[in-house]
């Protein structure tokens, strides 16, 4: 019998919110080991909320949508971030936990996820302890954003074998699996013992390329998945209290034809009732008024739309998406359909080099004028992509702690400017009922 675990790290951050964050490619990964009748696969989610080692911590805080608050704890904040006026916390579940499971599991594989690059505290942080108790032999094997983006930064951190891209035909060949390239591994939810959301795609990847999104790294091309299975994963968990679900698609309402619309379609017949809400933006051009109002009748609550900012020169330069005209008529149907203003929200950009706080704060008015929310979205320049790139190095940047989006704005526009926009947008917001 072949042992093996897969982590989801901890976070080392300023702060950290459950924005229907889940490790959905670690569950994928689980689910297709288990699979195998030689092998005993376990699970740790450091950034499990409701975890019994954390006690009623993740029911104190949770609201409707199933958002909330991480268990998060003082750390000494590394030497490079020091000029950053605020607590750096590592947030989940304490080391000891993760450090008995290891020692009665005995693991020959400690399969570990890497998200966002500026993580990279909580990966070393499982590497290392991993090797600590469990000695050299144990293989360390990385997979997801760091790894495909920066695979021998990875290495250097201590992994041994490190995936670039999907996993699973490499994980197959190393644990001796079956694997058919065209079925679709769902993430295995039954892991938890509270789920208050599931998070889904219809679709992988995305066919824009905007200059700062590692997303055609990450899944080169754009497909859609059978959302037949997706109807029948919502049914099943909505039927055992679940009452949430997360889109993580990049690009939803491409191709909406094949996937979105005959989903909503399948949902509404067979009345399946949850809330649906998009944490990543909506593309604002592919909005009408037929699928705001079906989007609407299956349950949609919160949408999140990208606007970016509001210079057309620049909203042609970031990828052409969305322009103003095309985003003020798909806030108005939405808003025809019966959404709430208070749970339209749109993404504005902070802290992009060569977007100054005027234009923020236009790109801010504009939004609060028709009538919903604003979000900001703090830049921060991803490896490998164009963008990130040039910033990377016009800012000398060398330590990926500052790339973190709660830093870099700091760098690119300075401390006042970005604490005023942060107040501005919070009293435009107080006014969206
Ligand atoms: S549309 Fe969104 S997901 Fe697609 S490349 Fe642009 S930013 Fe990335």
């Amino acid at each position: 019998m072949v042992k093996a675990i897969v982590v989801n790290p901890p976070v080392y951050d300023f702060t950290l919110y459950d924005f229907w964050l889940k490790p959905y490619g670690a569950l994928r990964v689980y689910r297709f080991l288990k699979q195998g009748k030689h092998i005993e696969v376990d699970f740790f989610d450091f950034l499990d909320r409701y975890s019994p080692y954390v006690g009623s911590y993740g029911f104190k805080y949770t609201d409707d949508f199933g958002r909330g608050k991480f268990i998060g704890t003082e750390v000494e904040k590394p030497e490079v971030l020091s000029f950053v006026k605020r607590k750096y916390r590592r947030f989940g579940i304490p080391v000891e936990h993760y450090v008995e499971k290891i020692k009665n599991l005995k693991p020959e594989f400690v399969l570990i996820y890497t998200g966002m690059t500026y993580w990279y505290p909580g990966i070393k942080e499982v590497i290392e302890i991993s090797k600590r108790v469990l000695g050299d032999q144990v293989k360390i094997i990385t997979g997801g954003v760091l790894s495909t983006l920066l695979p021998d930064f990875v290495k250097q951190l201590g992994a041994d074998i490190v995936i670039q891209g999907d996993a699973f035909e490499i994980l197959a060949g190393i644990f001796d699996l079956e694997f058919d390239a065209s079925s679709y591994i769902f993430p295995c939810w039954s892991l938890y013992r509270f789920l208050p959301y599931i998070v889904i795609r219809l679709t992988e990847g995305c066919p824009f390329r905007c200059p700062y999104c590692a997303s055609y790294i990450l899944k080169p091309a754009f497909r859609v998945l059978d959302f037949e299975k997706s109807v029948y994963e919502i049914e099943r968990w909505s039927t055992i209290g679940v009452k949430n679900v997360a889109f993580y698609d990049d690009a939803l309402l491409v191709r909406k034809k094949e996937a979105l619309i005959p989903f909503l379609e399948q949902v509404i017949r067979k009345k399946i009732k949850v809330n649906f809400h998009t944490p990543n933006a909506l593309h604002a051009r592919f909005i009408d008024e037929e699928i705001a109002v079906l989007m609407k009748k299956a349950g949609f609550k919160t949408i999140y739309l990208g606007f970016e900012t509001i210079n057309e020169k620049k909203q042609k330069e970031l990828g052409g998406k969305v322009y103003t005209g095309e985003f003020d008529r798909a806030v108005n149907a939405l808003l025809k359909a019966g959404f709430e203003r208070k749970n339209i929200t749109a993404y504005v950009f902070l802290g992009l080099p060569g977007m100054d706080e005027k234009e923020v704060e236009e790109a801010i008015y504009h939004v609060n004028s028709l009538g919903i929310k604003v979000m900001l979205s703090e830049f921060s320049p991803i490896p490998r992509t164009p963008l990130g790139d040039k910033v990377i190095k016009e800012f000398r940047i060398n330590d990926l702690l500052l790339t973190n989006c709660s830093v870099f704005p700091l760098l690119s526009m300075g401390y006042d400017k970005v604490q005023y926009l942060k107040s501005l947008k919070n009293r435009l917001n107080a006014e969206i009922q």
